[in-house]
């Protein structure tokens, strides 16, 4: 069986066959960098992540980029509201590129301890003001813009099949977007570039041909998957909540560009739920409202970033999942088992090749991690013997990426141990720049600092996948 994945333009399962013979382009929309990533945020790339080994796995080579917003996404997704980078920076009192640096680097450390693997590309929208500028310019002389007192509009009546993606009908969707359209044509129309307002001051802003301001958040996405990816790739993802506004709007925008959706397909990880009494506010999990769990949360509990991966692998991407610090626990329990179970072994054997088949088969459909975990513990409670039981978890591993290979490593060596008490000694003392430069160092030796309630644990930097 080939690999099927289910793709919510067509609202179905479908073959994959990837778009050229040099790799699979995919594109993830990445985080807003106002404040660090909530763990519902990142069970969105955790399932990217799992979509690119299933790819590999199936051996095709995969061109993975993400964005990374740090500009142009208003509190409101419908053009209203502050500029949540604006807003992030007035509230720690720092310049807005100082407050991204910080949280990118806070994600991209949250990324590596869920052993999430390096994508080909970072794009930074700040970065591709030119790109963004000349893919309005292009809508612009096609004629699908119109400019009203505050940007640069989208006209999204000039699609026929505007919305298409959510399903949801013209008036439907407008009825949905409640704040006050303004001298917007239709409801449904998005701002392209947005003037900087007279007599405010932003800290991002730049000279267009339509005057000095700020890309939105949908033209991003689309002038940077176009910039690296080009008008015709293979798969653009991202969390539900894309689906009725960001990605409709992206896929509009593409349409007007050049007459096809930029990516042919079209996938969505679905939502991690918590309940208040779990740690969220009101089991939405809402990152602009600052009361969130993140995976510091987690591992200040004790637990592996490592047993949320395990966590989100018990259930299907296209379904909610609810959070639990009791299936937290038991996620760790069955990690650490799992662990053992690969640990104690000889090196050498080989995967069982019966077992290999299945297991393609339930990635193959769709990405049926919970089954293909169901497998994993086949092969280690069953009959194979120790180093074919290694090499087999080991295999199945590539996919799950719990990083068991790993789990039979060696102590840190002893100059980063060094290096991680006198970091505890700096922390300790409140110097926090001499903390941020010893982390740094012991980083650069390939490893990395977890801070736990039983004290700083050193951890290798990259789990092999
Ligand atoms: P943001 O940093 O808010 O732009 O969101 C980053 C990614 O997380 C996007 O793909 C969102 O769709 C996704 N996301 C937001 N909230 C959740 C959640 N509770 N569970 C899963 N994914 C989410
Ligand atoms: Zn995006």
């Amino acid at each position: 069986m080939a690999l099927v994945l289910y793709d919510t333009w067509q609202r179905a399962l479908v073959p994959f066959t990837p778009s050229s013979r040099t790799a699979v382009g995919l594109y993830c929309c990445g985080p807003t960098v106002y404040d660090y990533a909530h763990i519902g945020n990142l069970r969105t790339y955790l399932f990217e992540d799992w979509l690119r080994r299933a790819l590999e796995f199936n051996g095709h080579a995969v061109r993975h980029v993400i964005n990374v917003t740090d500009v142009g996404h208003l509190t409101s997704d419908a053009d209203s509201g502050e500029d949540k980078m604006e807003k992030g920076s007035r509230r720690h009192g720092r310049p807005a590129l100082e407050i991204a640096d910080y949280f990118l680097a806070a994600f991209r450390r949250d990324w590596e301890r869920l052993n999430l693997l390096p994508p080909a590309v970072w794009c930074r929208a700040s970065e591709h003001i030119a790109e963004q500028i000349a893919f309005i310019g292009d809508l612009a002389a096609r004629g699908y813009t119109y400019r009203t007192d505050d940007g640069i509009y989208f006209d999204s009546s000039r699609i026929a099949d505007y919305g298409f993606l959510a399903r949801l009908d013209r008036d439907g969707l407008a009825a949905g977007i409640r704040v006050d359209s303004g001298q917007k044509r239709t409801a449904t129309d998005f701002a392209l570039w947005k003037f900087s307002p007279v007599g405010v001051r932003r800290q991002m802003e730049w000279d267009s041909p339509w005057g000095r301001g700020f890309p939105g958040w949908h033209i991003e996405c689309s002038a940077m998957a176009r910039r690296y990816l080009g008008d015709d790739f293979d798969i653009h993802c991202g969390g539900e909540d894309h689906i009725p506004v960001h990605h409709s709007n992206e896929i509009a925008q593409n349409q007007a560009c050049h007459g096809g959706r930029g990516a042919r397909r079209w996938m969505h990880g679905y939502f991690l739920k918590v309940r208040p009494e779990q740690g969220g506010e009101a089991g939405k999990m809402s990152k602009s409202s600052g009361d969130f769990l993140r995976l510091d949360s987690l591992l200040a509990r004790g637990f592996d970033a490592l047993a949320y991966r395990y966590l989100c692998l018990t259930a299907h991407y296209r379904h909610q999942l609810e959070f639990s610090w009791e299936g937290l626990a038991a996620a760790q329990t069955a990690l650490d088992r799992l662990r053992e179970a690969a640990a104690d072994a000889p090196d050498g054997g080989q995967p069982d090749a019966a077992l290999m088949a299945r297991f393609a088969l339930e990635i193959d459909n769709d990405l049926n991690l919970p089954r293909a975990l169901a497998l994993a513990w086949e092969v280690a409670r069953g009959p194979l013997p120790p180093a074919e039981r290694r090499a087999t978890l080991l295999a199945l591993d590539a996919v799950l990426g719990l990083g068991l290979e790993h789990w039979r490593r060696e102590d840190a060596p002893a100059r980063a141990r060094e290096l991680a008490q006198s970091r505890e000694a700096a922390r300790g003392a409140r110097q926090w720049q001499e903390a941020d430069r010893l982390r740094a160092a012991i980083e650069e030796m390939g490893w990395r600092v977890d801070d736990t309630p039983a004290g700083p644990r050193l951890m290798p930097r990259r789990l092999p996948g």
